[in-house]
């Protein structure tokens, strides 16, 4: 089985808070040596910033990508969306995917409660350490515990990426809320989907997303997939870190890195 350069959790200009072309993405992905990625557009339905509740425009992103694969026959293009779940818009969520002609659903979450974590004083405003990040990872569970048609699970520890902790108090880890991190792990591994690795935690945390302590208990319940994604929205940090966090899960023990087309999973050595 063999090694390959890939990125799944890209956004462009057809995210809401993307800064780079679908072109610009694809130049430097080739420049920089890398054989396929994803795009993971955001929808944030009833996110209470209205402005971030802006789908990508699907005929004109899908023609677009079309175009891309005739310019950069060298880089596999994969369609994927990042969902931004939504406890209460679930039902409708779940039927505007199944419409789409999408290879890959990286399922996530940004609202805890309604509150988007990066709203540093709404969310973690009156809280402790301690119930902020149990709060997050209980909304995290019920998140990932409603669905079965994923491909696999962003950003477990997003909440850090954005609070006032320091040092070692930064980072969410296992032992923030094992009971509730072994739920989603188990969901994780019963349904034969992904862990995402997801290299924008480096800045913040020093780690991944998910942390490497939820990767490490991943392996050891029996976790062998995952997907790797820079979560780039702009050239710089387009595939930034992601052959670090392989030879992190490689040394944790883990074994594949998932492709995926028309949500058929193609897995590779990590
Ligand atoms: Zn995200
Ligand atoms: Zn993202």
């Amino acid at each position: 089985m063999k090694q390959r350069l890939m990125d799944y959790h890209l956004h462009t200009v057809h995210s809401m808070d993307g800064r780079q072309t679908m072109d610009e993405l694809c130049s430097t992905m080739v420049q920089r040596g890398v054989e396929e990625i994803c795009l993971t557009e955001h929808i944030e339905p009833g996110h209470p910033s209205p402005e971030l509740d802006i789908p990508p425009i699907w005929d004109v992103w899908f023609h677009e990508i079309q175009q891309m694969r005739v310019k950069y026959p060298m880089l596999t293009i994969r369609a994927g969306v990042e969902i931004g779940d939504n406890p209460k818009l679930r039902d409708r969520i779940k039927a505007d995917m199944d419409a789409l002609p999408l290879d890959f659903r990286l399922l996530s979450l940004h609202l805890v409660n309604g509150v988007d974590c990066y709203d540093v004083d709404d969310y973690f405003g009156g809280k402790t350490r301690a119930q902020a990040y149990r709060e997050y990872a209980e909304a995290k569970a019920e998140s990932i515990l409603a669905w079965n048609d994923f491909d696999s699970v962003a950003h477990i520890g997003y909440a850090a990426k954005f609070s006032a902790y320091t040092g070692a108090d930064r980072a969410l880890v296992y032992e923030d809320a094992p009971d509730v991190f072994d739920a989603i792990l188990e969901h994780i591994i019963d349904l034969g989907k992904c862990l995402e690795v997801n290299t924008s935690g480096y800045a913040t945390t020093g780690d991944t997303f998910a942390h490497s302590s939820i990767i490490k208990r991943y392996i050891e319940l029996g976790g062998e997939n995952f997907t790797f994604g820079s979560d780039s929205h702009d050239v710089e940090r387009d595939y930034a870190d992601v052959e670090r966090a392989k030879e992190m899960v490689r040394q944790l023990g883990g074994k594949y890195q998932a492709a995926f087309d028309q949500r058929r999973m193609t897995l590779y050595r990590i």
